[in-house]
């Protein structure tokens, strides 16, 4: 289990910093033929090394202008991310051939050929996947990728540690100071923004404090929130501050691209009237993306936090955390376009999904995931379905008040193990078998006038004691 750490560059000049920016993006043309010539359909069962020795046969890589370590480690990369880009498509297409045929042979022959990167062999998986992997570009033009025996680390006399990592010319390296005291180890990933150097590189997790902190003993279903990261369904909240965090960045957000937009069209105004000079200096110091960059990364930051935080207290009282898989329903950004609320949300359930992942491989814990389908809606005592009200879950027919969250984790956590709902069961089929449910309960139930019914407020004390 491995698990990525970030150094920064500290006060890097500004020489050095351009001639970096200048390496990522010629560097980021490499990614982009990548891209182009090996994107689709035409680069499947190709491996990097491959690549490589077509481009040297045909002396492509003569027009980067990049040393040969430097754009061999770059074509590694963004092959191993079309390879990420085709395997996501199989997925879909595995799910496609579940639906189209029932035949355990034929389904066997299909995954098969996919597998083995032959679907070319077959029109119908060459129709499937043409059409679940669509030709990706790339919009990488910022990084640098070092192997680990082209860098090195030295400290100078006042303990600074500064990094060696090779420029643009043989033997001539670009050397780094840092803001840590922990030489980064292995490959190297240097991103560039905003006049700093981030350095992303992968440590064994095993060595972290927390992997040798042991996980609990109960098995615990999580429902994933928006004030808080997590509900567990012993009624515990856990990240409570992550939706301060993203009302607060949010609300930042649309402030500044209100002010944004006026200027801009200050800038415009006096573009037209023919004060260049005025124009160009709002766009230079007023709508620069360098302090906007750094704003969004400790946002992130200290979402991240919250959230990892949240999953290692679950953890620390759970041997098995039940929960629904949040990477299943996971559209990318695109969708969202410019709508803020959405899109960081979005973003939240991809670090939530990451954390529950990481977390419990690194301290032994199991993640099982389960259909979280209704599991919002329903009551968790009698199966009903019930009124939502903001965070509240009204039955009517327990005439019960729950809290929302904790009725879900409830719900989640029976899911695990439940005979009839799996992970594929499709979403109708759940609805049917949770109405089918309800009303057999329903039908058990003396008629409503002829007992008194049971009222308790939704404390959450008084919730989990009616849950034995
Ligand atoms: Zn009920």
């Amino acid at each position: 289990m491995r698990t990525t750490r970030i150094a920064y560059s500290h006060r890097l000049n500004a020489g050095k910093y351009h001639s970096l920016t200048e390496q990522a993006r010629r560097l980021g043309r490499v990614r982009s033929e990548v891209w182009q010539r090996y994107g689709s359909a035409g680069g499947a069962g190709l491996t990097d090394r491959e690549v490589r020795d077509r481009w040297l046969a045909e002396g492509i890589h003569h027009r980067f202008g990049v040393l040969a370590n430097a754009w061999k480690e770059t074509v590694r990369d963004a092959m191993a991310d079309i390879a990420a880009a085709r395997e996501s498509a199989k997925t879909q297409v595995r799910r496609a051939i579940r639906r189209r045929t029932g035949d355990q042979a034929e389904q066997r022959r299909l995954f098969g050929l996919l597998k083995a990167d032959r679907w070319v062999d077959d029109p119908y998986l060459s129709r499937q996947m043409r059409s679940h992997w669509r030709r990706g570009h790339n919009r990488t033009h910022n990084q640098i990728v070092v192997r680990a025996d082209q860098h090195h680390t030295r400290a100078d006399e006042g303990g600074r540690l500064w990094l060696a990592v090779p420029g643009l010319v043989r033997r001539q390296m670009v050397r780094i100071p840092l803001n840590t005291t922990v030489a980064p180890t292995g490959t190297l990933r240097l991103i560039l923004r905003g006049d700093r150097v981030e350095i992303h590189y992968q440590i064994d997790a095993a060595t972290m404090k927390t992997s040798q902190r042991p996980c609990g003993t109960a098995t615990l279903g999580v429902d994933k929130g928006y004030t808080e990261a997590l509900t567990d369904s012993d009624g515990n909240h856990h990240g409570d501050r992550l939706g301060q965090l993203l009302t607060a960045e949010s609300d930042r957000i649309k402030e500044r691209n209100r002010r944004r937009a006026k200027l801009r069209s200050i800038a415009n105004t006096a573009a037209r009237r023919g004060d260049q000079a005025k124009a160009e200096r709002i766009a230079t110091i007023n709508l620069g993306t360098i302090k906007r960059n750094r704003q969004a990364a400790r946002h992130r930051g200290r979402v991240r936090t919250e959230i990892f935080t949240a999953v290692h207290q679950v953890v620390d009282k759970a041997a098995v955390v039940v929960a629904e898989d949040l990477t299943k329903t996971f559209t990318g950004r695109k969708q969202f376009g410019r709508n803020t609320n959405r899109r960081l949300a979005a973003w939240t359930k991809g670090v939530t999904a990451q954390a529950l992942k990481d977390v419990s491989e690194r301290r032994g814990s199991a993640l099982v995931h389960v259909n979280a389908a209704y599991t919002s809606q329903v009551c968790h005592r009698c199966g009903c379905f019930g009124r939502r009200a903001g965070d509240r879950l009204h039955c009517t027919l327990c005439g019960v008040v729950w809290q929302a969250d904790v009725n879900a984790a409830i719900n989640v956590l029976r899911r695990h193990g439940d005979p009839d709902i799996t992970l594929r069961t499709p979403h109708r089929a759940v609805r049917q078998i949770v109405q089918a449910r309800a009303d057999r309960h329903r039908s058990r139930l003396p008629l409503p006038d002829s007992s008194p019914v049971q009222r308790a407020e939704s404390e959450s004390s008084d919730v989990l004691s009616n849950e034995q």
